[in-house]
């Protein structure tokens, strides 16, 4: 299996002499399956240098795009995704529905005329949509599975197993706390009440999900310090997504969905301060932090 990162920022593209060497596009990675196959998780920003990749092989793309949520920063890059303008290609876009609009039209409406000049109709690629929950499906021969995890809104984290081999992708994902869920009002009741059926830990249905996987990739938005003014706002520090990764023994964690003011040397210090976690508690994984034009093959 191999991992491309194309977009690792959260919230908001960063552009800027601050952001060169992590990058500022907001979430895309390219998954290839050891068949070739393609699976691209989000559709940030990250997604329009993948597609001019794609497009510059000159192949025909059958793909997968798994949306974890539709927050702007995990959907604003696909009217910029250029296979999806020529026909022959054929990709199929996965992800939550709300109450009130389902998951096609909410690919749709950010396309509206009143925001953008071309309209989702008028892509030429066969364009297919499937709306998920909590579920088990296989694609191209590989089981996946969802989890809803703690962020506003139906949002969901990917795990993908095949052959042996398995990554979980968990872009936006904050610490569950029993006390707090009953002051946060932008969560989903129906997601909150999974977390509080669980007995012990709530978030031990995350370490469920992820246990044993090859590559994690999660939520590392705040520092510790940072997130006590952040709680409720669906994201994690980096701590707990180490904590995640020793609890559920991965081999490889990868911090994801840098904070929008965070400089390369601050993300530096961030990964050094967790290698010193590693070391000094002896835990048993692999740290790197994501950036643009990381590769991970396993
Ligand atoms: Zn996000």
């Amino acid at each position: 299996m191999k991992l491309k990162f194309w977009g690792v920022r959260g919230s908001i593209p960063t552009p800027g002499k601050h952001t060169v060497i992590y990058g500022g596009n907001t979430p895309s990675v390219e998954l290839r399956l050891d068949n070739g196959e393609l699976i691209i998780f989000d559709a940030g920003t990250g997604i329009r240098n993948l597609g001019d990749y794609l497009i510059s092989k000159g192949e025909s793309i059958r793909t997968y795009i798994l949306i974890t949520h539709p927050h702007w920063d995990h959907i604003q890059g696909f009217p910029f995704f250029k296979p999806a303008f020529i026909s022959g290609n054929e990709i199929t876009i996965i992800g939550t529905d709300r109450d009130e609009i389902d998951l096609q039209h909410i690919i749709a409406d950010q396309m509206k005329r009143i925001y953008f000049p071309i309209q989702l109709s008028e892509l030429k690629a066969l364009l297919h949509f499937r709306s998920i929950g909590e579920d088990e499906f296989e694609i191209f021969g590989a089981k996946v599975k969802t989890l809803y995890v703690n962020h506003p809104g139906f949002t969901v984290g990917y795990r993908i197993d095949y052959k042996g081999k398995s990554i979980v992708y968990i872009s936006d994902n904050e610490p569950f706390d029993r006390g707090v869920a009953f002051h946060v009002t932008n969560f989903e009741p129906t997601v909150q009440k999974k977390f509080l059926a669980q007995t012990g830990d709530p978030n031990q249905r995350i370490v469920d999900f992820i246990r044993g996987a090859d590559v994690f990739i999660h939520d590392a938005t705040y520092t510790p310090e940072e997130y006590v003014d952040k709680v409720g706002w669906g994201h994690s520090h980096y701590l707990f997504t180490l904590h995640l990764a020793d609890r559920a023994k991965v081999k490889q964690c990868v911090l994801f969905h840098h904070e929008p003011n965070r400089t390369d040397e601050q993300i530096d210090k961030i990964l050094e301060k967790c290698q010193y976690e590693i070391k000094h508690n002896a835990l048993q994984f692999e740290c790197s932090a994501a950036y643009e034009g990381l590769e991970i093959s396993w």
